[in-house]
């Protein structure tokens, strides 16, 4: 039985004690180097989560009350919520701005409340900002600016021409403002009839020689007669995608024979034979393709002023706020209205 027990003077012990000894503290050095380095990513994941959603309306609310950071620091944070598009967060930070009370920018701030506040679609609000802007400081183009789009998007026409003439008052003249938002509110006459405002329209396309692109629009999907009667041909390459779309039975060859873009533009669609070849390249590849190859023209708009680039032709940018800057550009694509078309006829 003796043998199995080593006595503890025997020098035997001392060296089993000793790899006891090292194999405990390599245990728990081992274990606890694992628990710090998983402490170690806990904390570093709690850190980090902070920065995955922005600050709550009450976290804001102590931040920006404390003072820890000046009101240009939150205004720099509020600008990069709006340009990200995050226009929630922006208004949520202009606003706990505005409660401060000895802030030495109140009204820069209204305005860009007020600015984000349209941006974000809220045009009731924005409206507010901007009157009670004008209500302190009536000389605020910017904030007039504002209140004039604000009217457009709202229909408020009247109103819109009225801020307009406050803006002259300030010699800040823009006549091109005045005839577009008369032809919108012309358009827009739920009491008017087409006549009358396929007249009203020429009326003030005639005196002032803008908006075409909005004027045709309306002409060719209304009375394309009429709107022949009226074209000037030197503004055939502006008005390309209305002319592609204009129905066959409602072309005018007379005026089409007489200019040299009508003539490849509509050789190209096919209606007639009167060019060879072109300049332009797209209308080059279709003539010369004839009606072979399924294909035609597809488009999309560019703003002169700010090059945005659109899928739809608008007549104010909504980036820029441009009126009458929308440039067409054009490029060959498959014809799938062609497709659906022979489809469907080949069920027949
Ligand atoms: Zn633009």
């Amino acid at each position: 039985m003796n043998t199995f027990f080593i006595e503890f003077r025997d020098p035997l012990f001392g060296i089993i004690v000793f790899f006891v000894l090292v194999f405990i503290i390599t245990f728990f050095s081992y274990w606890y180097n694992r628990f710090r380095t998983k402490e170690d990513y806990r904390h570093l994941d709690k850190f980090l989560r902070q920065f995955r959603s922005p600050p709550t309306q009450k976290e804001l609310e102590i931040l920006i009350t404390s003072g820890e950071l000046s009101q240009k620091s939150w205004l720099l944070l509020a600008q990069s919520y709006f340009k990200n598009g995050d226009y929630e967060k922006s208004i949520e930070i202009y606003n706990e701005i505005l409660k401060v009370k000895d802030i030495y920018n109140y009204r820069d701030t209204m305005f860009l409340l007020g600015r984000t506040y349209f941006k974000a679609g809220f045009l009731q609000r924005a409206k507010q900002i901007f009157l009670e802007i004008l209500k302190n400081n009536p000389r605020t183009p910017q904030a007039l600016d504002y209140l004039l789009l604000v009217y457009e998007y709202m229909r408020e026409y009247d109103l819109a021409l009225e801020v307009l003439d406050s803006l002259s008052e300030l010699n800040k003249e823009r006549e091109s403002d005045r005839a577009y938002l008369r032809s919108l509110s012309i358009l827009n006459d739920t009491q008017t009839s087409n006549e009358e405002k396929i007249t009203s329209l020429l009326e003030i396309y005639k005196q002032t020689h803008q908006l075409t692109y909005m004027v045709f629009e309306y002409l060719f999907r209304v009375n394309p007669k009429i709107a022949w009667e009226n074209f000037d041909s030197s503004k055939s390459e502006l008005l390309t995608d209305i002319l592609w779309h204009v129905d066959k039975k409602d072309l005018n060859f007379d005026i089409i024979s007489k200019n040299g873009y009508l003539r490849e533009l509509y050789t190209a669609r096919g209606d007639v034979e009167l060019a060879n070849k072109s300049s332009v390249f797209e209308f080059d590849v279709l003539i010369n393709l004839k009606t072979k190859a399924n294909a035609t023209l597809s488009f999309e708009y560019i703003c002169d002023s700010c090059k945005q680039i659109y899928p739809f032709a608008f007549n104010r940018c909504s980036h820029c706020h441009a009126i009458d800057s929308s440039k067409v550009e054009f490029s060959l694509s498959k014809n799938y209205y062609r497709d659906f078309s022979e489809e469907n006829n080949s069920f027949q």
